[in-house]
């Protein structure tokens, strides 16, 4: 059972997000739980305000450090307590507390495997400008971008990391084999695949797919998998292990394909 607690303005929009499909059912079938808290709900100001201007001027407006701050405790002891009652005495631990940002380390499939390792995980969305730095300082754990590119909000990353985390969860995807090759592991990309029917719009199934020769079909599948990550990500294919027989095999293509 994985724990996720997305702290956000905009709850609705997480929870829409998230409550289909494979998510939505392994949310439903107790594997995950997914709670969005309302950073909103803290703010016990006169106004309910969250954001202000920021110090020094500049465009926009920032999320205040003291909504964020209790809306992070008040999950923190949540978390504290079900773990206590859990196993009596245990350790307090700090929970990971991901803000999604522009500036944090580019999330990846090695980084999905890792957190999916993590029993609770906090994911915490800014909006407007950010968030101020200082309650950053104090909660957060991990800085984590999913591309370098600025989006408004938090929201869709935080869905985009739940979404690839979840699904290497024992148990979220019905079949665990499909998670077992998929692209990305061993840095490579995943081969081509095909269903029925055998013959589509004057194109054929590869044989070697129909002739229940699995030893065949694997290494069909590897080379295919090996190509396909030299063409379209020639950058993986430098990090990935190779054995000496599939580097000459991958020379070799090479040769026939008039590239070296
Ligand atoms: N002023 C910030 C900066 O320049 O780094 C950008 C703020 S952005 C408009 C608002 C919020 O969207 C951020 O606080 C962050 O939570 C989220 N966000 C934007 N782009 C993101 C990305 N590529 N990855 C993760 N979160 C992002």
């Amino acid at each position: 059972m994985m724990n996720f607690y997305i702290l956000t303005l905009f709850p609705e929009m997480v929870m829409n997000g998230l409550n289909t499909s494979i998510i939505g059912r392994a949310v439903n079938a107790g594997l995950l739980s997914i709670e969005a808290v309302n950073i909103r709900d803290y703010a016990f100001n006169r106004h309910q305000s969250v954001d202000d201007y920021p110090y020094g001027g500049g465009a926009g407006m920032l999320m205040q450090a003291e909504p964020v701050y209790l809306a992070h405790e008040a999950v923190s002891e949540k978390i504290r307590v079900r773990l206590s009652e859990e196993a009596a005495g245990a350790a307090a631990k700090r929970v990971r507390t991901v803000y999604l940002s522009p500036q944090g380390r580019v999330f990846d499939q090695q980084m999905a495997e890792e957190l999916s390792q993590e029993e609770d995980l906090i994911l915490l969305c800014g909006h407007y400008e950010g968030i101020d730095e200082r309650v950053l300082e104090e909660v957060v754990t991990d800085y984590v971008s999913i591309g370098d590119y600025v989006l408004t909000g938090g929201e869709l990353p935080a869905m985009v990391m739940v979404d690839a985390i979840s699904r290497l969860v024992p148990g979220v995807l019905h079949n665990d084999v499909s998670a077992e090759f998929e692209s990305f592991q061993d840095n490579l990309l995943e081969y081509p695949q095909y269903s029925r029917p055998e013959e589509w719009h004057g194109k054929k199934v590869p044989p070697i797919l129909l002739s229940g020769h699995h030893a065949n079909i694997e290494k069909w599948r590897r080379e295919q998998s090996i190509i396909r990550t030299y063409k379209r990500r020639p950058d993986l294919l430098d990090k990935s292990e190779l054995t000496e027989k599939e580097k000459g095999w991958l020379e070799e293509w090479l040769q026939t394909q008039g590239e070296i």
